[in-house]
């Protein structure tokens, strides 16, 4: 069955050269709400539903933006009950009361959560049907309200993606709606609503970002903007991710970071992520598991599992953004993976999930990231279940 999957990725890759990812309208700065309200403005938008979550709503830079809409005479519905990795019920809420109050426009200011549930909300707009029956691909097909992602984190790129990751909590799945009607008209990268983050926060949401360029470059199929975006992406969280976190109050870095994270972004949505994420999805499904500490803590693990076929590419990236001296190809891509660790200590995060997986979940577990990663992801090559079973079982227990 595998040929089966590489043969339809070929064709979604022909697919990606017919129908267009749209790019959002990009802008960059520090307190960008009047160019929010001027947007909507040009729109004639006067209702717009405003998806944040409690734990930012109070932040003077977040109250600037609610201030501002109102001051512009913009009636504006807050929703700020979302939970982490958006659960079906909070976009259902949502749902209704962008309804309830005739909004017009959906505004997600907010991590990748946030950000995920305005999208669902607004791919309900389009196509009013229960959510479990939007997942996969190309299900919304029709026009969605307009929106606008301002994230508050730089790590997620749901500002830049075609996807609305949302989870079950009665089946424990997290999955995706993917449809490029839901890539929102504007993205706004704003240093001010990241020039508070907490380092661990920036730490797990950069490694998150660096997953993505990552994945999205080690996959097989790129399109020339695809493959740069992910290159441009690596090379900025090399440069600032970890001062980023060791000076947080530096904008030079928060504004590298967002840019980072959006590029990245853009490479995944058309080139897919890989077994790094298929294994972190069923860890936020089960556990509600942190995104990106997940992926910070599988990546140096996926990557030694696929071994040697992804050297050559690996060893690109050291030399791409200078890394060191080492002029052997092999021991380039080692030293890649190195850095990755490296970072994951400096930043003192767990080794594995100890006390997390319940080693009876790990079959289902496996079959879920099989199920995610086989049919889409063009990933540099398959992993047995096996393979997976004894990657999880392996951090499951006390290292
Ligand atoms: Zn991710």
């Amino acid at each position: 069955m595998k040929w089966l999957a590489r043969l339809l990725q070929i064709l979604l890759y022909g697919l990606r050269m017919v129908i267009r990812i749209p790019l959002p309208e990009t802008t960059e700065g520090h307190f960008l709400q009047e160019t929010l309200a001027r947007q909507l403005k040009k729109h004639g938008l006067k209702r717009v539903l405003f998806v944040t979550d409690n734990n930012v709503l109070n932040l003077p830079p977040v109250q600037a933006y609610v201030s501002a809409l109102k001051n512009h005479a913009m009636d504006v519905t807050l929703y700020t009950e979302v939970h982490p990795n958006p659960h079906l019920d909070d976009v259902e809420k949502a749902y209704s009361i962008y309804h309830k109050h005739s909004c017009q426009a959906i505004i997600g200011l907010g991590g990748g959560s946030v950000m995920d549930c305005a999208k669902g909300v607004a791919a309900k707009v389009a196509r009013p049907k229960p959510l479990p029956q939007l997942k996969g691909l190309l299900k919304v097909r029709k026009k969605t309200p307009l929106m606008w992602m301002i994230p508050t984190t730089a790590g997620t790129g749901s500002e830049a993606t075609v996807a609305a990751v949302i989870s079950n909590p009665l089946t424990k799945e997290k999955y995706a709606i993917s449809d490029p009607v839901l890539v929102p008209r504007y993205a706004l990268l704003d240093t001010a609503l990241v020039e508070t983050l907490p380092p661990r926060i920036t730490a797990f949401t950069g490694m998150d970002a660096l997953t993505h360029a990552m994945e999205a470059f080690l996959n097989r199929y790129h399109t020339p903007f695809s493959r740069q975006a992910a290159l441009d992406a690596f090379s900025l969280i090399y440069t600032h991710l970890a001062v980023s976190v060791a000076n947080p109050r530096d904008l030079d870095h928060r504004r590298a970071m967002l840019k980072a994270s959006y590029l990245a972004g853009c490479a995944f949505t058309r080139d897919y992520v890989g077994y790094v994420h298929g294994l972190a999805h069923p860890l936020g499904g089960f556990y509600d598991y942190p995104h990106g500490l997940a992926n910070a803590i599988l990546l140096p693990h996926v990557l030694t599992a696929y071994g040697p076929s992804i050297y050559p590419k690996l060893a690109y990236l050291y030399r791409h953004v200078k890394m060191g001296e080492e002029a052997n190809p092999q021991k380039q891509a080692l030293a890649v993976i190195t850095w990755i660790q490296h970072l994951n200590t400096t930043f003192q995060f767990p080794h594995d999930f100890q006390d997390v997986i319940q080693p009876d979940d790990i079959p289902l577990m496996v079959k879920r990231c099989q199920q995610e990663v086989i049919p889409f992801y063009p990933v540099p090559r398959y992993l047995s279940s096996t393979t997976l079973i004894h990657l999880y079982e392996s951090l499951a227990r006390r290292s």
